[in-house]
């Protein structure tokens, strides 16, 4: 059965299937774009009133969100495990835990980090300067596959706490386990006495996406591929509004010659393994310096042959389906011209159990050059690229030799040496002894990439500060109220301001008693004029 053509056999709904399985789990409407319209506009008018709710009833929405997650956690990690195939390990820790983390942040920072913020008035010292954190109206938010509960939370969550509406577009491949997540923070809002319109769905394809963007949204988040993200960056133009773009990555992860291997070889099964490599910050490149690269080789090599695969829902395993067959497709190709270009396989290399579902072998690849296609498309799928390095030097070069930039690893025992190569890496995040994709567990720390891996910030004050309206603000200091006259423009007002800029910014006193020359003349012509 091809579940591709049996999904968009319909043009109304959408076929959803368990991809361990390849199950039928039920439909999902695809919604026209006039209903788009009608649940951003609901959305519109229910933010009016969300706005000007304090930080309290804001904490109070998410803390109930948060309660809904720990008391139904058995049954969500059942529904994202059928939905996306994944572990159920990963139902925890990668969707469930993330989440709960995000919300314990927000509930305790956002508003120390959306409170007005008193900045220097500079030379208006008769004025007061501030910036103040306003909510953009209505975000929209057109997510992936990969994590059905996260994707939809992270930027909820955030919106919802800067006093914003927002409207998620879900993927189309985890279509049957978003409605029952959006209905978590649907019910939190009712339970809080607010209107549950503040969280709107939207179900389809790219269609879907492209109506929400033209249907008088104020700002959108797109998580997805670097190819959508150009389209969407486009109709974006169209209608004017601010995006935050978190794209693809290809992640370096550096392990040098003094690094401690075992340390640095759980990391790597972890960053390449974790949800079957299906994550934006999979450790994709591995860079092993010459020294230590055939023992690092040896011991990734016997431990992805150690890990266990198939139906999270049978049995415990490690390593789970791949979301989409169109995705496997891709990993599969990739690995296959690598191959056949002389890299070697010391584990997996092809799809397995095709009788069951949509499973890739964990997959490591030896004599991987930075060349090779592989070590440039992202791979999205679970397959480990072993490229030896002379050096620190080398290393770095060939980790910032891709268009991506999104995170990265480095591992060293000496930490200056670590550093040094943190620092020169191009991406949005560095992880130092730990996999890159860490750092989204400190919602301190921002989340975003350069290059094509996008731009703009989700996580941490900044992220956080990306669903606002950043207000400029000049305000009265004292309670005097004088005309501060410019016209008539007269040849004093030129030497009057002439002078003062010699004094303020002019260096040095020669520089200084020009301007003080310059007042005072000009003090002086104005009074004879008036005498
Ligand atoms: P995708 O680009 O195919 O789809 C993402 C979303 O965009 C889906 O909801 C899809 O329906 C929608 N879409 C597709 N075409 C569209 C169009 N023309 N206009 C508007 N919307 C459109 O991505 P995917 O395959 O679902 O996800 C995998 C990609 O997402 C990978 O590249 C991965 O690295 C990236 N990703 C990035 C992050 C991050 O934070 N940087 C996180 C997770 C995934």
């Amino acid at each position: 059965m091809n579940t591709v053509v049996e999904m968009r056999a319909d043009t109304r709904q959408i076929r959803c299937f368990d991809p361990a399985t390849r199950e039928l789990l039920g439909a999902v409407a695809i919604d026209p774009p006039e209903r788009v319209h009608e649940v951003i506009a609901r959305a519109k008018a229910a933010q009016i009133g969300w706005r000007e709710t304090d930080f309290a009833r804001r904490r109070a929405v998410l803390r109930r969100i948060a309660d809904h997650l720990v008391d139904h956690m058995d049954e969500l990690v059942d529904v994202v495990v059928r939905d996306a195939g994944k572990t159920r390990e990963n139902a925890l820790m990668g969707e469930i835990w993330p989440v709960l983390e995000k919300l314990r942040w927000t509930v305790a920072n956002g508003e120390k980090h959306l409170r007005p913020e008193r900045v220097s008035s500079g030379l208006l010292m008769h004025k007061r300067a501030r910036l103040e954190y306003h909510p953009l109206g209505v975000v929209g938010a057109i997510i992936p596959w990969n994590y059905p509960l996260q994707n939809i939370m992270n930027p909820l969550v955030p919106a919802l706490m800067a006093g914003n509406a927002v409207v998620v577009k879900p993927s189309e491949w985890v279509a049957w386990s978003s409605g029952r997540i959006v209905e978590i923070a649907r019910a939190a809002l009712m339970a809080e006495g607010q209107s549950p319109d503040l969280v709107g769905l939207v179900q389809g394809y790219g269609e879907t996406g492209q109506a929400l963007i033209a249907g008088g949204i104020d700002s959108l988040v797109f998580i997805g591929s670097v190819h959508n993200g150009q389209r969407v960056l486009e109709a974006a133009a169209k209608a004017l509004i601010p995006v935050v773009l978190e794209l693809g990555g290809k992640d370096p992860f550096i392990v040098c010659d003094d690094a401690d291997l075992e340390q640095a070889a759980h990391a790597a099964m972890a960053g390449c393994f974790i949800n079957a490599g299906q994550n934006c910050v999979a450790s994709e490149r591995l860079l092993v310096q010459d020294a230590v690269y055939d023992r690092f080789a040896d011991r990734v090599g016997e431990l992805a042959r150690a890990l266990r695969q198939g139906d999270p829902k049978r049995s415990a395993v490690d390593v789970g389906a791949m979301v989409t067959p169109l995705q496997i497709e891709i990993v599969e190709r990739l690995v296959q011209k690598a191959i056949a270009q002389g890299a070697r396989v010391l584990a997996g290399g092809r799809r397995v159990l095709t009788g069951e579902g949509d499973f890739f072998a964990p997959t490591v690849l030896a004599n991987v050059t930075p060349d090779m296609e592989i070590m440039r498309e992202e791979v999205f799928g679970p397959v480990m690229l072993l490229c030896r390095v002379r050096d620190d030097h080398e290393a770095v070069a060939v980790a910032n030799g891709t268009g991506f930039g999104l995170s990265s690893s480095v591992f060293s025992r000496d930490h200056a040496r670590a550093r040094c190569i943190a620092d020169r890496l191009q991406a949005g995040m560095t992880a130092i002894n730990d996999f890159g994709g860490m750092t989204y567990m400190a919602q301190d720390l921002t989340f975003g990439g350069v290059k094509q891996s996008g731009f703009g910030r989700m996580n941490g004050r900044d992220g956080l500060r990306s669903f606002c309206n950043v207000k400029a603000v000049l305000d009265d200091r004292l309670p005097l109220h004088f005309a501060n006259k410019l016209f008539p423009i007269t040849e004093q007002t030129f030497d009057g301001i002439g002078a003062t800029l010699r004094l303020v910014y002019g260096r040095g006193p020669g520089r200084k008693l020009a301007g003080v020359v310059g007042w005072a003349r000009s003090i002086g012509e104005r009074l004879s004029r008036r005498s």
